[in-house]
């Protein structure tokens, strides 16, 4: 439910910094910038214009910070709404000063989102949008930043309103017949459906197509480093991150929980998974790492599976070559350093080798460049006009208007009118919660209430 109160939040980060920003947003927001702000040239706020002057505590008439404000007038705004700025001194205890001053004065604290939120439910901007502004903010790579934005200039959006476009001309078609049962559906109706829903799944799969390169691109990946104790795991997870998080250590089993960490080779997010020494063990700390360890294997996007090249293959690295039958790996030959004595045996299948020494760095951009190469064709920043569902959410939805439509398609030749517009229907729904036609008050909650306050 929408309720036209007026909000305010700190729209900065926060902490300490250079400025911080209290938004507010509803019909109060120009009264109370009249009452909270004095300009250093007497006069009210005007609409779109910057201010310079002071923030005023009404309660004492004290002056709180020197400011600048500016009021935007709805609809333009970013809620549509009357919205107002005050830009003050970015200490933390400056801004929640003023965020108090600000609540007095007649605003409510605002909910996570709720600023977007109210963007969305004013039709300024569409659900795949408002998502989209989440992920610009969290964008950790240029390729997940040009995906976000695409979305939020509406190339997704489009894709979508093609789809319904296309569906309710088939329905509007199919009902007419269901009110008029005396006409049959004559040929060039029936090819008109067909072609139209036709079109339409064509556009639902080939979106569909999308979702792990958007997938990729918005998330990142998923690399578990696996291997037995020892093998030289940890000091390959700090060469990648630079960063002293995994404890490097003589003895085996001691790092025995999962570690993760991100970093970005070659604009790629990559998450690291660092496992606890995989092998037979009866203690019971080392075994719930191990067993961690083996639950992430069908998870990862990747596995880097560690072996000493300074000792043989023995049976736990057996062991663990056989739990990821069914993984994408690239086989890390550590400790290259020392004289070699590891023999791969035949039946050990290598699709993709680096040989290296983590402790010093030997090989390093081997191993990232086999890891991109691994993912090369979902990475390539791509500047054509591309609209890409990144969410499962989005995901889902598809799914569920890709199986009605393959209903409606095989329906269509039993001509059972009724269940051919359920069919639609469903299909319709489907398609419009993911630009928010048809989105519940309960998933809007669930996707808004994820967004900071302040967005
Ligand atoms: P983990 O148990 O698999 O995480 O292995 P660690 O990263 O703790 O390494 C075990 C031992 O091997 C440590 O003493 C490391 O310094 C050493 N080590 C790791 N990588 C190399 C390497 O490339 N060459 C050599 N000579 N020693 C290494």
């Amino acid at each position: 439910m929408y309720i036209r109160d007026t909000i305010a939040a700190v729209s900065t980060p926060p902490g300490n910094g250079g400025i911080g920003i209290v938004r507010v947003s509803g019909n109060q927001a120009a009264a109370i910038g009249n009452t909270v702000f004095k300009p250093i040239h007497d006069g009210g706020l005007a609409s779109h214009r910057f201010y310079f002057g002071s923030i005023i505590n009404p309660a004492s008439g004290e002056v709180v910070d020197e400011a600048m404000a500016v009021l935007m007038l709805a609809p333009r705004s970013f809620t549509r709404e009357d919205v107002l700025e005050l830009h003050c001194h970015g200490g933390w205890l400056v801004v929640e000063t003023v965020l108090a001053i600000v609540l007095k004065s007649g605003a409510r604290l605002a909910d996570p989102g709720e600023f977007t939120r109210r963007a969305f439910l004013n039709g300024r901007i569409d659900l795949v949008q408002a998502e989209s502004v989440m992920d610009i903010i969290g964008s950790n790579t240029e390729a997940a930043l040009q995906l976000a934005q695409k979305q939020r200039e509406g190339l997704l959006s489009k894709r979508i309103d093609d789809i319904r476009l296309l569906l309710i001309k088939v329905l509007a078609l199919v009902e007419a017949y269901i009110d008029f049962p005396e006409d049959d559906l004559g040929d060039t109706d029936i090819n008109l459906i067909r072609n139209s829903a036709g079109q339409a799944l064509d556009i639902v799969s080939q979106l569909l197509g999308t979702f792990e390169e958007g997938r990729i691109l918005r998330d990142g990946v998923s690399v578990l480093i696996i291997g037995k104790p020892n093998v030289g795991k940890s000091s390959l997870l700090n060469l990648l991150t630079n960063e002293n998080r995994a404890i490097v250590t003589h003895i085996p089993g001691t790092t025995r929980d999962i570690i993760e960490e991100t970093v970005i080779i070659n604009g790629l997010a990559v998450k690291l998974l660092d496992t606890a020494g995989i092998r037979h063990t009866d203690d019971l700390v080392e075994q719930e790492g191990i067993n961690r360890a083996m639950e992430k294997i069908p998870l990862a996007d990747l596995v880097l599976f560690v072996l000493d090249a300074s000792r043989p293959f023995s049976l736990e690295d057996q062991l663990i070559y056989d739990a990821l039958s069914d993984s994408s790996v690239v086989t890390v030959l550590n400790k290259f350093d020392k004289p070699r004595q590891m023999v791969v045996p035949e039946h050990i299948i290598i699709n993709s080798q680096v040989e290296m020494a983590a402790c010093s760095a030997v090989g390093l951009d081997d191993l990232r460049q086999a890891v991109c190469n691994h993912f090369k064709s979902k990475t390539t920043v791509d500047n054509r006009e591309i609209a890409a569902i990144s969410r499962s959410r989005h995901r889902d939805a598809l799914v569920s208007a890709e199986s009605s439509l393959h209903r409606f398609a095989v329906g269509l030749d039993h001509s059972n009118l009724e269940l051919l517009a359920i069919d639609i229907r469903d299909a319709l729904e489907a398609v419009g919660s993911v630009t928010g036609q048809t989105t519940t008050d309960e998933v809007l909650d669930k996707i808004f209430s994820s967004f900071c306050i302040g967005k």
